[in-house]
Parts: structure tokens; sequence; C-alpha cells
């Protein structure tokens, strides 16, 4: 048996089909795509390396499970994976040498397990775990079109992060109460160029107007780090995740920022639109925007066009230097939405894409713990309101945790609404209290994680 990070749950069992490629790099588009014409549904994939591209391609295959070398669990490729509901499990060492093409292979995305070429009773005790899993998800089903409720009556909401139209419909058909963050890459990268502000405005406002009402947040754009856009000159850096990404970028190429910033405000006009500043560290950055922002909303005015005097700003609460700051940032935003993926990249210094420190790629490290209390505290005093944006909002074992801290909105992958509302109604405030106070007292993850499987094998979860 193999073992690697857990991506996307669920149990894949098929044929496998391994596409290596050699040392660290990643297949040429064209290489993969022949690599995999010949693959058969069902099948099981077995790659070195993917580009989150790469996985969006296998839409039109039907596989039953993925298997990757590398890439971390919080990977733009794995959340890809993920999206698109296939049981994978990354960070599998040596995966596409212990296993050949035609081997039976056995995914089990719940505990990051991969049998290769399993004996028959192992294939008989998945194909139960199987049923039970595909049971288990009947029964979610009942929870997408409830409100979300704790077990104590408190409110709180399970909004949906998306990245095009369609996961938008995706999540309108998951019952998302919202869409908590919509990325703007993809749809930024879908023609091989920026789109120009009519078609940027013609976007939002779909979205918009697909919610009726229910909330949008809009990412402006998040380029960098792993993810590039070809057609723009990003020269190549050392440390791409510590170089110019996100709102870096943006404020360096004002003719794009202001481009989709007054897209997004024309779109406010049709809905209830907010405007989200990724890779935030200092309240400069903020106030830039904001004084940009006052300037958009001025020559769009004088040019006639409507919008959302009162539209919300805010930013995505993802490196340390921001997370620290909370207090005073919070002045500077309307919201915050907190970014586990990279916070815990940047605080913990550990790579999101690199399978060799995936064991510190963990929400439940004590420091990250204790920075997620702070930003609850700051926003609490600042008046403003927080969610988790981040892959951990939809973690079973860190939702009664964050909402303990007082997080009452989730945004998440559609796929995993009903799961989150599901575990709200299972807790009580003071429950969810209760175990994060206590567990802000542990010093160790695995010791937080113990306890936290303690408490639910008490409460029977
Ligand atoms: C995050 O960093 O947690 C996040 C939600 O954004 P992304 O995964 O796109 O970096
Ligand atoms: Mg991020």
């Amino acid at each position: 048996m193999l073992n690697g990070s857990v991506v996307s749950k669920g149990i894949g069992i098929g044929i496998a089909k391994v596409i290596s490629s050699k040392g660290n790099e990643v297949m040429s588009n064209e290489e993969y795509i022949a690599a995999i014409s010949d693959m058969k549904p069902g099948a099981v994939l077995v790659a070195s390396r993917l580009t989150p591209y790469l996985v969006g391609l296998l839409k039109d295959y039907s596989i039953a499970g993925l298997v990757c070398e590398n890439g971390g669990m919080a990977s733009h490729s794995a959340l890809v994976a993920k999206s698109m509901g296939i049981p994978a499990v990354y960070d599998v060492v040596r995966a596409t040498e212990e296993i050949a093409d035609g081997d039976t292979v056995i995914v089990d995305g719940s505990n990051g397990y991969v049998y290769e070429r399993p004996d028959p009773e192992i294939v008989a005790s998945y194909s139960a775990k199987r049923k039970k899993y595909l049971a288990d998800l009947e029964e979610l089903k009942g929870y997408r079109n409830l409100k979300t409720v704790m077990a104590d009556g408190t409110e709180a909401s399970v909004l949906c992060n998306a990245s095009d139209i369609l996961s938008v419909m995706h999540a309108i058909d998951e019952g998302g109460e919202g869409i908590g963050l919509f990325r703007t890459e993809n749809l930024l990268s879908g023609e091989g160029r920026i789109p120009d502000e009519e078609e940027q405005t013609r976007v939002y406002s779909r979205i918009v107007s697909a919610m009726k009402g229910k909330e949008v947040t809009v990412r402006t754009l998040d380029i960098g780090g792993d993810k590039s856009l070809p057609f723009l000159d990003l020269e190549k850096e050392d440390n791409p995740f510590l170089g110019y990404r996100g709102v870096r970028y943006s404020l360096g190429h004002r003719d794009i920022f202001t481009t989709q910033l007054r897209a997004i405000l024309r779109a406010s006009a049709g809905g209830n639109l907010s405007i989200m500043i990724p890779m935030v560290t200092c309240i400069e950055e903020m106030r830039n925007i904001k004084s940009l922002i006052h300037e958009i909303k001025s020559d769009l005015r004088d040019e006639g066009f409507d919008f959302n005097d009162d539209i919300k700003v805010g930013a995505t609460i993802e490196t340390p230097s921001a997370a620290i700051m909370a207090d005073k940032l919070a002045g500077e935003c309307d919201f915050f939405s907190i970014g586990t993926n990279d916070l815990i990249q940047y605080v913990m210094s550990a790579d999101r894409g690199n399978s060799r420190v995936a064991y510190l790629q963990s929400v439940t490290q004590p420091s990250i713990l204790r920075l997620m209390k702070h930003i609850f505290d700051s926003a609490k005093t600042a008046g403003i309101e927080v969610s988790v944006c981040g892959e951990a909002a939809s973690d079973p074992e860190v939702i009664p945790i964050l909402a303990g801290f007082g997080c009452r909105k989730f945004s998440v992958n559609p796929l995993s609404v009903s799961e989150v509302r599901r575990t709200l109604s299972e807790w009580s405030v003071e429950d969810a209290r209760k175990l994060s106070s206590d567990i802000l007292k542990i010093p160790v993850d695995q010791e937080i994680r113990d306890h936290i499987h303690k408490i639910y094998k008490e409460r029977k979860l």
C-alpha cells in the first residue's frame, strides 16, 4: 500500500493509466493530451505532476480516481481535482514506479491510501466501503436545500468557491448560499488574452443575476505563484510564491486592474457584489486600492454608469503580515476572508505544492490556529465579518473549531456544501467554543487532531 495526502474524498477502484514525466518537469499540454488519449472511462490516472489546466482536461474522461506523486493537497492542481469530485490522493511518493499500466488500483480519498494490485479481500472490503460512501452522499443530498443552522439554532451560511460560470451553476445546484470566492484567473485566461471591460462586465453581471440577490465576492486577479497566464509577460522568478503575485501584480499593472475593477463595479449595479483583494500584506496596499476605486467610481459616475456606491471591499487574509496586522487592517476593510491554503503555506514556510513538506501543510498547527483566533477577535472588535474560503473551511474536523472562533460564513467547493452544513448542524456554539478554547491550549498538531478525534468519538459523530 502507498499513501499520500487526502485531496478529494471518495473511493475509486479501476485500472491504472500511468503517466510519468521525467524529473520535476511538467509535461507539455500536447504530450499530456497524447498520453491520456487512450485512457478508458473508469481508469485510475497515476501521474507524476499535473498542472491545474491538465487536471481540468480530465472532465472528458470519467476517471475513477487520481493518484499524483507531487502537488500538495492545497495546490491549485489538487483543488481542481477536488472541485471535479474525482477521488484523489496527492504526494504519493514513487507512485509512477510502484504502479504499472494495467494494474488494479484502489484510491481511498478518505484517508490518503492507495492500494496497488490489491488482494481480492481488499477489493471486496473497498466495494462495501464505496457503497457506504455513496449512501452517505445520498443522505447529504437532504441538506442541499436546507438553511444552515447550528445545533442551538444559531444561523450560519455555506457559500461556494467558483472560478467560472459552470462552477457557479454547480454552486446553485448544490445549495450554496452565495459565492464567497470567485477566482478570476480562469476567466481572465480563457481567451488567450485579458477580456476587455465589456466582456468582463457581462460575465460578472451574469454571475450576479444567476445568484438572484445572493452575495457574490469577486476576487481580483491573483496571478503568480503556481498560477500563470501564458500570454502575460510574467518574468521567471526564483521564489514565485514570494514574488510578484496577486495585488502586487495588479497594483503594478494599473491598466489590467482598472479594467477589472471598472467591470466589477459596473456589474455591482445588478446585485449583491463585493470586491476581494488577494495577497494583501500591508495597510498601504488597501489604502492605494481604495483610492483607486474612489477614482474609478468618479469616472464611472461622470460617464453615466450605474454601480453600487457602497460596494464592500475586503481582503483575503492569507499572509502572515496581514494576519498579524488584522486588528489594524480591519479598519481598512469591509470584510476579511481567511485563505487558509496560502496562510498555512506562508506561516509554516512550506510550499503548498511541494510534497516533501506536505506534512507541515496543516491547519491544525497551533501557530495557524492562534493566528486565526487573532483574526476573528480583531474583526469582531472592528465589527467586520470574516469568512473562511481556504480548504480548511470544508474539513469536518476543523469546522467546529472555526465556529468556536466565531466563524459563521464558510466558502467551500460546491461538492462540500452539504457536508459542511450537516457538520454545523451537529454543533452548538457553546460546544464549538469549548472545543476551540481547549485545542488552543495544546501545542502540538497531532495532539490537537487526537483531541478532536476523541471528542468526535465521544459525541459519536
Ligand atoms: C487560499 O489561499 O486559501 C485561497 C482561498 O485562495 P487560493 O487557493 O486561490 O490561493
Ligand atoms: Mg490564496
